[in-house]
């Protein structure tokens, strides 16, 4: 490092001999040591400011953790790495295990978790796992962490408060975490809490809560958004509108809870079937409705028909029964020669899916303007 100093008129040039003097001087008084410290604070604030810059961009749990461990493999590598995370408060935490950093399958209970919460300090601060601090745990608390070997506790705290921790256990190998470590991923977790709490929320207000789905006003959106972008670039947009046949028969002969179990699996099989872009939504009770960017016709009734048949071949597990329904689905496209206004697509996908009722369910229809009949004509 070098250090200049500006002289005033008149003082004299500092020579080579006074560097030296100075130098040691300096070293002396522990002015070299003070300085090396500061530079690596800059450094580590600079690292923490960029590591919350990027958390703060990420807006899926999943993103969020995988930010985090890549971060965290730069450093040490834990043997075990634990994120549980409380995304209904007082149900059992959803459990993310990383074992040596790798993502690997999850316990399923962690009989520790309830008890261990009582331990964590008032604030930020971590909890350390001291010969004292393990004195003060149950018998059964121990043994039930034991497999885990935990080293350092990290409370998640976003807006709205706690909502899980994360546990590290000893680094694989074997050397004990220095004080700038812990300082370090104590810093990272506070930001990593606050941007995972937002994306939680943020996806709670997209979520319909009993498929997992999106909701009806996040479709919404995305429709409109889509259209507006179709129509700047001229592409073509697909949405499919589907309803389940004869599903008030299903509640009557098995009961609602039966009826809510055959939406929550069918929604699960036809995500398996579709891709990420995507946007499949509960629209309504019984009513699903999928939007599909920049597909032309011939791909979504393929989709259509795709979906139909996974449909009719799920067979619902419930009780000492296997329950089954098919799906009636109505497909309509916008495009260049055609651009359709949000209101007006989903109206003619209903249209559409009216007549797959009419002509005897369990089939896909696509909108055509003049076979079928005007609202007014339906009973
Ligand atoms: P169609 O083939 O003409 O569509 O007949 P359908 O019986 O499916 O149609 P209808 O509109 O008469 O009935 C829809 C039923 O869906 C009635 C309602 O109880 C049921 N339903 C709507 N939402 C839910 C839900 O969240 N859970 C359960 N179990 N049933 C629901
Ligand atoms: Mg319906
Ligand atoms: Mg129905």
């Amino acid at each position: 490092m070098l250090y200049t100093v500006a002289l005033k008129k008149g003082e004299r040039k500092t020579s080579v001999n006074d560097y030296v003097k100075y130098y040691d001087e300096l070293q002396r008084i522990g002015i070299w040591d003070y300085l090396t410290e500061l530079e690596k604070s800059v450094l580590n604030i600079k690292e923490a400011f960029d590591d919350a810059l990027q958390l703060f961009k990420i807006q899926t749990a999943a993103g969020l953790i995988e930010f985090v461990i890549s971060r965290i493999l730069e450093k040490f590598v834990p043997e075990h790495l634990l994120f549980c995370i409380e995304v209904f408060a007082n149900f059992n935490p959803e459990i993310y295990y990383f074992h040596k950093l790798n993502a690997a399958v999850p316990p399923k209970q962690v009989y520790w978790y309830n008890e261990l919460k009582e331990f964590l300090p008032e604030g930020d601060s971590p909890l350390l796992f001291t010969k004292k601090t393990k004195e003060r745990f149950s018998h059964s608390l121990r043994e039930n962490l034991r497999d885990y070997r935990p080293s350092i506790i990290l409370p998640m705290k976003g807006p709205e408060g706690f909502f899980g921790m994360v546990l590290f256990s000893g680094k694989v190998t074997n050397e004990a975490y220095t004080e700038s470590e812990i300082a370090y991923v104590n810093r990272l977790i506070q930001f990593f809490s606050v941007s995972l709490q937002n994306a939680l929320y943020h996806q709670g207000s997209i979520t319909d809560l009993k498929t997992g789905l999106f909701n009806h006003a996040y479709f919404m959106r995305r429709l409109e958004e889509e259209l507006f972008r179709a129509r700047r670039y001229k592409t073509v947009t697909s949405i499919l509108l589907m309803d389940i046949d004869f599903f008030k028969h299903l509640n009557d002969t098995h009961g609602h809870l039966a009826g809510d179990t055959v939406l929550q699996e069918l929604a699960k099989r036809m995500k398996e079937k579709l891709r990420i872009e995507d946007i499949l939504s509960r629209f309504g009770g019984e009513e699903f409705i999928l939007l599909l960017p920049m597909t032309i016709m011939p791909t979504a009734l393929e989709i259509a028909e795709r979906l139909r048949r996974a449909v009719e071949k799920l067979l619902v597990p419930y009780g000492d029964k296997e329950l089954a329904v098919t799906i009636s689905i109505g497909c309509a496209v916008s495009g260049p020669m055609d651009p359709l206004a949000p209101q007006e697509m989903i109206s003619r996908a209903d249209d559409a899916l009216y007549k797959s009722k009419q002509n005897g369910r369990n089939r896909v229809t696509l909108y055509m303007k003049q076979d079928v009949p005007s609202p007014s004509a339906r009973s």
